[in-house]
């Protein structure tokens, strides 16, 4: 998406200066003209798909959002397809085409298990919950939602979490399981907490005063509904507004304000006829119908319970119910079962990754004690170590100590910086020249180094000593160092059976001190 908005922006074009008509001749320009792959092409048809929903032009919304989905394809546009299909699901729920919306749920629940996507699958499963609860069958859509519990933790959206609970308790209500539906609904309000949804709120709200309508306290129901704060213009929205409108008449009714509740109730009718969902206009008769039996107005309570049936059973003989029955639950715990493995998978993989992650610290920490930080070879700490291990295990070994000549008159003449340089530069030649010698090298010191040659005799040592002498000289410090050189002064000598390592030191230093004394840029023995 990036890329696109990149080339629109390139071709002197504004996306967020259209809207409505505008924007979708826009996009359709887009598409034909700036887009140059299948993705491309796609998000253009999606975002259309989008204005087009805006202005109530449906089944062209739908029709861009199969378009889109011809485009992508599987594995790689597996994120954009389970986003269309869920647009596509919701579309073809609202123009009451029940059948191709279940298609579109099953193939997501498939999908998104197929490509371990636990939000998607939880969206999917509770739009199939929301087919039944329309059928009018709140005990299995509960069989719907109740396949989610399971993978609850996994959901990565807070506030999916919550829509899902809240599905759960709209569902617990209608099925007079009020204890039940009580308790879960204390679990959304603390979880409204961290999602901070007015519309989610208000739905919070007005299940609380359902369930305070059930136990007959109806002045609380309705203080519980004043406390209902939101204002939105969008479908869900409305379809909250003219349940918590209900709810109120409702309460109002029981506490004698009649009158009122029944003006409620014709406002809302008013309302209720642009608004194209026959689920919402069930229960508009089916509350109607009860307020005005309770007024004792029989034949008009009889006239809105025969509309509400209606549409009841045109929405029954329009919801594939038959299709949402034991076989697909089966293959949604199947599903469960394969979910629940991709999850424990990833979380062993973190464990995993975090005990990796432990080690590799630890390993950094044991390396950073151990190793000089300007030139990466061994410190001295290091040395204590490995000398002491040298001597338990009488491994015999050469000593090389290596100095740089009038190393203080770089520093004097071209800076400690340059002084720096060349030590690293020093440094690295030690150890690639020493990896592949069974040496150790450690910087035992400012401008001075030690080599530890194992199980060496002088003879080897003081051909290597003599090879990386050689190699310094010969080295290309005019990079670094400008019209002058660098040389080394080498001091050996080999440590002898059981005498402790102060003397091998001192022998070297000796082999040092002749080799300075000798004019530098030489290999002494001793
Ligand atoms: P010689 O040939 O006798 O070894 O002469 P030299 O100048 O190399 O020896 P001396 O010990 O007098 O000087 C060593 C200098 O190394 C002194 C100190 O300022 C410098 N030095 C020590 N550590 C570092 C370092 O990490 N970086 C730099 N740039 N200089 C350092
Ligand atoms: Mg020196
Ligand atoms: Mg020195």
């Amino acid at each position: 998406m990036e890329t696109l908005l990149s080339k629109i922006t390139d071709a002197g074009l504004d996306p967020s200066s259209v809207s409505g008509e505008e924007a979708i001749i826009f996009w359709n320009h887009i598409r034909l003209h700036i887009s140059t792959t299948p993705q491309e092409r796609a998000h253009c048809y999606i975002i259309s798909s989008e204005y087009r929903a805006e202005l109530k032009q449906n089944q062209i919304s739908i029709d861009e959002l199969r378009l889109a989905l011809d485009l992508l394809s599987l594995p790689r546009d597996v994120e954009d397809i389970l986003t269309v299909k869920s647009s596509l699901s919701e579309r073809l729920v609202e123009i009451g085409d029940y059948t191709a919306a279940l298609n579109e749920f099953v193939s997501s629940s498939t999908i998104s298990v197929e490509h371990g996507y636990i939000d998607e699958y939880v969206m999917a499963i509770i739009g199939m919950g929301n087919l039944c609860d329309a059928y009018g069958d709140h005990n299995r859509a509960l069989r719907y939602y109740q396949k989610i519990e399971s993978i609850d933790h996994a959901i990565s959206s807070r506030s999916l979490r919550l829509r899902f609970k809240l599905h759960m308790v709209a569902s617990l209500i209608l099925l007079n399981r009020i204890t039940a539906a009580n308790d879960l609904l204390r679990e959304c309000e603390e979880l409204s907490i961290l999602v901070s949804d007015k519309r989610l709120t208000a739905q919070i709200l007005l299940y609380c005063a359902k369930i305070l309508r059930a136990k007959k306290e109806y002045n609380e129901a309705l203080l519980c509904l004043s406390k209902v704060q939101y204002s939105s213009t969008n479908i869900q929205a409305s379809w909250l507004a003219t349940m918590i409108r209900l709810e109120v008449a409702h309460n109002l009714n029981a506490v004698g304000k009649e009158h009122i509740a029944s003006m409620i109730l014709a406002n809302t009718h008013k309302r209720i006829k642009h608004y194209s969902s026959p689920v919402l206009a069930k229960r508009f008769y089916d509350s109607l119908s009860s307020v005005c039996m309770t007024q004792g107005r029989f034949k008009e309570a009889l006239a809105y319970e025969k509309k509400g049936y209606r549409i009841e059973t045109d929405l029954m003989k329009q919801i594939p119910i038959s299709e949402l029955g034991a076989s697909q639950l089966r293959r949604l715990s199947r599903f469960e079962l394969q979910l629940k493995l991709i999850l424990s998978e990833q979380e062993n993989k973190e464990l995993k990754e975090t005990t990796e992650q432990h080690k590799n610290t630890v390993a950094q920490l044991q390396q950073d004690v151990f190793t000089d930080p300007l030139t990466s070879l061994h410190n001295r700490r290091w040395l204590d170590v490995k000398l002491k291990d040298l001597l338990l295990h009488e491994t015999s070994f050469a000593l090389l100590v290596v100095d740089i000549d009038h190393f203080k008159s770089i520093n004097d003449e071209l800076s400690h910086l340059v002084g720096d340089k060349a030590i690293v530069s020093v440094s690295h030649e030690l150890a690639s020249y020493f990896k592949f010698r069974g040496a150790s090298c450690v910087r035992f010191g400012g401008e001075e180094f030690l080599v530890i040659l194992e199980n060496s005799d002088l003879a080897k040592a003081e051909l290597h000593a003599e090879n990386y002498r050689e190699r310094i000289f010969q080295y290309g410090w005019r990079e670094i160092l400008g019209e002058r050189g660098l040389t080394v002064s080498i001091g050996i000598t080999l440590h002898r059976d059981g005498e402790n390592t102060q003397r091998t030191f001192y022998r070297a230093d000796k082999a040092l001190y002749r080799a300075k004394a000798n004019g530098r840029n030489q290999v002494c023995t001793e």
